[in-house]
C-alpha cells in the first residue's frame, strides 16, 4: 500500500480540494479547509477515510500530509495576495503526523517557502489524537501556537475526550461533528448536545465551527446558539482550486 500511495503521489494523482469556511454572522468566507482527493481509473474517488487510514497505517501520511500542506499553502497565499484578505487555511493533521519528530521543522520550511503568514494557518486534530498522550499533545500544540498557528479540535463529540485535558489544551476552536448537526432541528437530543457544546466551548474561551451544515434551519439554530463559524453543503462543497476561485473569489481574477 505504501508503494501504491507513493506512486500515486509521484504520478500527480492526488488533488487538493477546498471547502469554504463561513462566518455565520455575515455569511462571508473567512477561509478554506484543504481536503485530499484520489481519483480512480473508473472515474470514482477513493473514499478519503479509507486511503487516509491506509496512509496512516503505512506511514505514508507523513509525505502525503506535507504535500497537502505545501500545495494548499501555495494556493491560499496566492488567494490572499489577489484578494487582499487574510483568508485562513485549515489543514488536517493525522495522529502520525502530529507526533512526528520533525513536524515543526517541516511546517516552518513550508511557511518559509510559501511565505504564508502562520497566523492564517490552522491545523485540525481530532480529539482522540489530541487526548492520546495528552501531555505530549499539550507540548506540541504550544509549539505550534508559538509559531502563531491556530488549532482546531476536529469531529468533536465522536471521539474520546477528557474534559480535564480539554481545559488544558491550547485549542482555539472546536469543530462540532456533522453527525450532531444532521438531525437539527428535529432531534431534541442533538439540539441539547449542540447547544451544550457551544456553551462549554465559549466558557472555555474557544470558538465553535459546525460541520456538515446542509440546510437553512440548521444554520439558523446554530447561529441562534452563538456558533461563530460553519462549513457544509449549504455554503459549498470541497472543490478544486480553479472552481473555488471562480465561484467564491470571482473579483480576484487577474
Ligand atoms: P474532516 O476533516 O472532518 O472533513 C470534513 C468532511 O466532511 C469532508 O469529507 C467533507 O467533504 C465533509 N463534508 C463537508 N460538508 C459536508 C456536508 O454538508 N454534509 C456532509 N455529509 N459532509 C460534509 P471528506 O473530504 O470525505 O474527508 C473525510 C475525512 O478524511 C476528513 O474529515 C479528514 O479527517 C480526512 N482527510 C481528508 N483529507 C485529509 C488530509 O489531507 N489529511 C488528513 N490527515 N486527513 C484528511
Ligand atoms: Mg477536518
Ligand atoms: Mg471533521
Amino acid at each position: 500500500m505504501h508503494q501504491r500511495l507513493a506512486n500515486a503521489l509521484s504520478y500527480g494523482e492526488f488533488h487538493v480540494v477546498y471547502q469554504p469556511l463561513i462566518r455565520m454572522e455575515t455569511r462571508e468566507i473567512i477561509g478554506v479547509e484543504a481536503l485530499t482527493r484520489w481519483p480512480q481509473r473508473d472515474d470514482t474517488f477513493a473514499p478519503p477515510e479509507t486511503f487516509i487510514a491506509q496512509a496512516e497505517t503505512s506511514g505514508f501520511i507523513v509525505q502525503l500530509g506535507e504535500w497537502v500542506l505545501r500545495t494548499a499553502a501555495e494556493q491560499v497565499k496566492i488567494w490572499q495576495t489577489m484578494s487582499g484578505k487574510p483568508l485562513r487555511l485549515a489543514v488536517n493533521l493525522s495522529g502520525r503526523q502530529f507526533t512526528q519528530h520533525n513536524l515543526l521543522r517541516t511546517i516552518q520550511d513550508v511557511l518559509h517557502e510559501t511565505k504564508l503568514d502562520p497566523t492564517t494557518l490552522e491545523f485540525e486534530i481530532t480529539e482522540t489524537v489530541a487526548m492520546h498522550n495528552a501531555e505530549d499533545s499539550i507540548g506540541i500544540m504550544r509549539q505550534l501556537k508559538q509559531l502563531g498557528i491556530g488549532i482546531s479540535l476536529d469531529d468533536f463529540g465522536t471521539g474520546y475526550s477528557s474534559l480535564s485535558y480539554l481545559k488544558r489544551l491550547p485549542i482555539d476552536k472546536i469543530k462540532i461533528d456533522k453527525s450532531f448537526v444532521r438531525d437539527i432541528p428535529d432531534d431534541t437530543n442533538d439540539l441539547a448536545i449542540v447547544s451544550a457544546i457551544i456553551a462549554m466551548a465559549h466558557a472555555l474561551g474557544m470558538q465553535v465551527l459546525a460541520e456538515g451544515v446542509e440546510t437553512e434551519p440548521q444554520a439558523e439554530f446554530l447561529h441562534d446558539c452563538g456558533c461563530e463559524y460553519a462549513q457544509g453543503y449549504l455554503f459549498g462543497r470541497a472543490i478544486v482550486a480553479p472552481d473555488f476561485q471562480e465561484l467564491f473569489l470571482p473579483t480576484t481574477r487577474p
